[in-house]
């Protein structure tokens, strides 16, 4: 069965008890809504994306499962990740002959986000991503050539466990495909799409007894399910709940649009609590399309200086520097970019750089630059630098002062005081340039507590019986901690996933 079949109305043959469905709950018919409701399953799935799949494929294993995911199509988030993944171990490794352990991964995991990722699940991590890694190998999954890689686009790793796949994310999902397939052709899985988790049933004990759900019409049925794993992806989506967790605007909107932290809602209703926020790290920055938050990225121009090397300054709003251009360390780059007002920074260069610097807006070239000048949002120019940093909303005096000390230093050939080293011409033919940028993410650090069994915790510690969660429900600073370390969402998803559907949740 295709993938494109999950949302095809009911095929007559296909019945609930006799043989897996894949359909929406909507387009079920009155005798199977009343089966449905009169059912316990050992297991539910909310969210078929990135970790509910692998969780749900697994238990349907050993135990009856029903996945039920509100969007159309499975897949969630691996429809737009880059799909970036790391392990220690790996068949990729092997093949390259470049060898790793866990015990490595942990501590480049450590070093790079200076110990502030759940360190108990950092290490059930590191000790099951590369058996997660090989499954999906085993089933057809493969990554560029030149893979595995130290980095690319965040801090690197000192050994190379670090690849994707020609599609992304989407090969990762291009590998479970069949396998989702055939668990649903052969009655082991069930999945209801178009479905959304609106509730949990939770018994006069505390317990989590199963899921209320609702179809695209907002139709309910009561869903009971010995265990309930959330599985919904993070709040990236929710410009109000991201705020409240992390203390940050939602600047910028690129996560799945289901990714309305609904987990989150769902875990603190039964008695869950929420940790992360405060580890909250912006990405360097991306030109946004306009000033409403959250806002689309018109561009995001290649600050880190592996990619292109810095021609133009960056400053903050009060007109300063804050960070040395060409700085190796991304992860430096962006912890510091944290501590400027708002996580904004200006690129300022004149004529000549716009004119024979490699494109700092990608796919732009230097007439789309000076057409935007002024006219499209964050976009500025003038014939002086105090004039266009009041244009551009920073600090004219310190401004001015900024790029005089800069081609001072260059012409007499001083030592840059934050040690730019690429300095390759002077800020000083007019017009001259700002393009604002904005720090950002695309992910939540904010998410549901838990302990190693994945089981959501309370406010005392104590595990919510019966209800687990993982994926971004869990938050990103519990596995990436408070920088972004290479492949820390997606394959803890996985990792954890198949963890828990194939051996921490117990059918009895
Ligand atoms: C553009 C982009 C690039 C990224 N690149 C990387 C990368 O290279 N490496 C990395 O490690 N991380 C990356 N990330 C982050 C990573 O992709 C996500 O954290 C991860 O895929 C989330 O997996 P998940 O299973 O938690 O959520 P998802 O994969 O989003 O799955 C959640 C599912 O739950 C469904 N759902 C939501 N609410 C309900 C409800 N009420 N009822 C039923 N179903 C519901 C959704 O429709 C969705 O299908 C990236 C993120 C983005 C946005």
């Amino acid at each position: 069965m295709a993938s494109s079949e999950l949302m095809q109305p009911v095929s007559r043959r296909r019945f609930i008890g006799a043989t897996g469905i894949a359909l929406g709950l909507g387009a079920l018919p009155g005798a199977m809504r009343a089966a449905l409701a009169e059912d316990t399953w050992d297991l539910i799935v909310i969210g078929g994306g990135t970790a509910g799949l692998p969780t749900a494929l697994f238990a349907a294993e050993r135990a009856r499962v029903l996945v039920i995911e509100k969007a159309p199509l499975l897949g969630g988030t691996l429809d737009r990740s880059t799909g970036q993944i790391a392990a220690a171990g790996t068949v990729f490794q092997d093949a390259k002959g470049i060898e790793d352990t866990p015990d490595a991964h942990y501590d480049d995991i450590m070093r790079i986000n200076e110990h502030t990722s759940d360190p108990a699940l950092t290490r059930l991590f590191v000790d099951n991503a590369a058996d997660a890694l090989n499954w999906l190998a085993a089933n057809g999954y493969s990554v560029e050539p030149t893979h595995p890689v130290t980095g690319m686009g965040h801090e690197h790793f000192r050994i190379a466990r670090y690849q994707w796949g020609p599609q992304g994310g989407w090969s990762i999902f291009k590998a479970l495909e069949p396998l989702i397939d055939k668990a649903v052709d052969e009655g082991r899985l069930t999945i209801l799409t178009n479905t959304s988790a609106a509730d949990l049933i939770i018994d006069a004990g505390g317990a989590v007894a199963g899921v209320v759900a609702t179809d695209a019409a907002g139709k309910r049925l009561d869903l009971r399910a010995r265990n309930v794993v959330l599985a919904t992806g993070g709040c990236a989506s929710n410009p109000h709940m991201f705020e409240e967790l992390h203390g940050v605007p939602l600047y910028c909107q690129i996560a799945h649009p289901n990714s309305q932290g609904i987990g989150i809602t769902l875990g603190l209703s039964a008695g869950g609590t929420v940790r992360g926020g405060d580890k909250y790290a912006p990405l360097l920055g991306a030109i946004l399309a306009n000033d409403y938050y959250p806002s689309p990225p018109a561009a995001i121009p290649p600050l880190n200086p592996s990619l292109r090397l810095p021609w133009e300054l960056l400053v903050n709003s009060d007109g300063e520097r804050f960070v040395r251009e060409d700085e190796p360390s991304i992860d430096h780059m962006e912890t510091l970019l944290a501590r400027q007002p708002g996580h904004r920074h200006w690129a300022i260069f004149d004529a000549e750089i716009l004119d024979k610097a490699p494109p700092l807006v990608p796919n732009w070239d230097q007439q789309q630059v000076r057409d935007a000048s002024n006219r499209q949002p964050k976009f500025y120019a003038a014939g002086n630098i105090g004039e266009l940093a009041v244009r551009a909303g920073v600090n004219p005096r310190k401004l001015r002062a900024t790029v005089e000390a800069y081609n001072q230093a260059r012409a007499t050939g001083k030592p840059d005081p934050l040690g730019l080293e690429h300095r390759p011409l002077p800020i000083a033919k007019p017009p001259f340039y700002a393009i604002q940028m904005q720090g950002w993410t695309l992910i939540s650090f904010a998410g549901l507590d838990v302990d190693t069994n994945l089981q959501v915790l309370n406010g005392d510690g104590t595990p919510v019986p019966n209800l687990y969660a993982v994926g971004e429900v869990i938050g990103a600073g519990a596995t990436s901690g408070q920088a972004y370390t290479n492949g820390m969402l997606v394959t803890p998803a996985i990792t954890f996933g198949r963890l828990l559907g194939r051996q921490i949740l117990n059918f009895g």
